[in-house]
């Protein structure tokens, strides 16, 4: 069994960090939020020589599922995730898209199955358990790995901020509750990447991030 290893695409205008979460040694693997930019994930992917099985997504906005579909045809694989609160989002990204001012082609999402709270999945034998944490979006989803003391954590905690909460079905409290209850307590050693900028660790955010102390 490899190691567990993780590649990071930038994508779409807002620089979203699409995530190619792979094993070193057999190198198959999933790609978390393809926000768009299916082009440059696709070359990524050949580059490494990385087979992918699934796309994960954390929650329902454009610039990290914008591509997906696109990238389900592509590669022939199921789109996992996220919570099914999240399914009027999905069912949005065009308008979203429009909203945003964005021009590359955006295609609706329709996942192949939705997550809940205290799912696992996994890809070879790295397996990750699935927490609920609405805020930033209503059906947004972490996906934790307790071996390789790993979080995705999307939108919900950014290092020194949190997700923002004004787009629609965005909640602040819950979202600090979400974190407060479900991510730090998973321990300080826990690293993280998360969907804008450089990831962290939940030690660090715990004790210095302003929105948490
Ligand atoms: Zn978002
Ligand atoms: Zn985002």
């Amino acid at each position: 069994m490899g190691q567990l290893n993780a590649g990071i695409v930038p994508v779409t205008p807002f620089q979203q960090n699409c995530t190619i979460l792979f094993d070193t040694d057999d190198k198959t693997g999933v790609v978390v939020d393809p926000g768009g930019d299916i082009e440059q994930i696709l070359r990524v992917l050949d580059e490494n020589k990385i087979a992918v099985s699934a796309i994960w997504l954390t929650h329902g906005h454009i610039d990290h599922a914008g591509g997906a579909m696109d990238l389900k045809d592509r590669l022939g694989i199921e789109i996992v995730g996220p919570h099914e609160d999240d399914r009027p989002l999905l069912a949005n990204l065009e308008n979203q898209a429009q909203r945003f001012g964005l021009t590359d082609p955006v295609r609706n999402c329709v996942p192949d199955r939705f997550l809940e709270e205290g799912d696992i999945v996994s890809f070879g034998s790295h397996t990750f358990s699935v927490l609920h944490c609405p805020g930033h979006a209503p059906g947004h989803v972490v996906y934790f790995n307790p071996v390789a003391k790993f979080a995705h954590v999307g939108d919900v905690l950014f290092r020194g901020s949190v997700g923002r909460t004004d787009l629609p079905g965005g909640d602040h409290a819950a979202l600090i509750r979400s974190i407060k209850e479900k991510l730090l307590p998973l321990g300080d050693d826990i690293g993280f990447i998360c969907g804008h900028g450089p990831g962290g660790r939940f030690g660090e955010e715990r004790r210095t991030n302003p929105f948490l102390i």
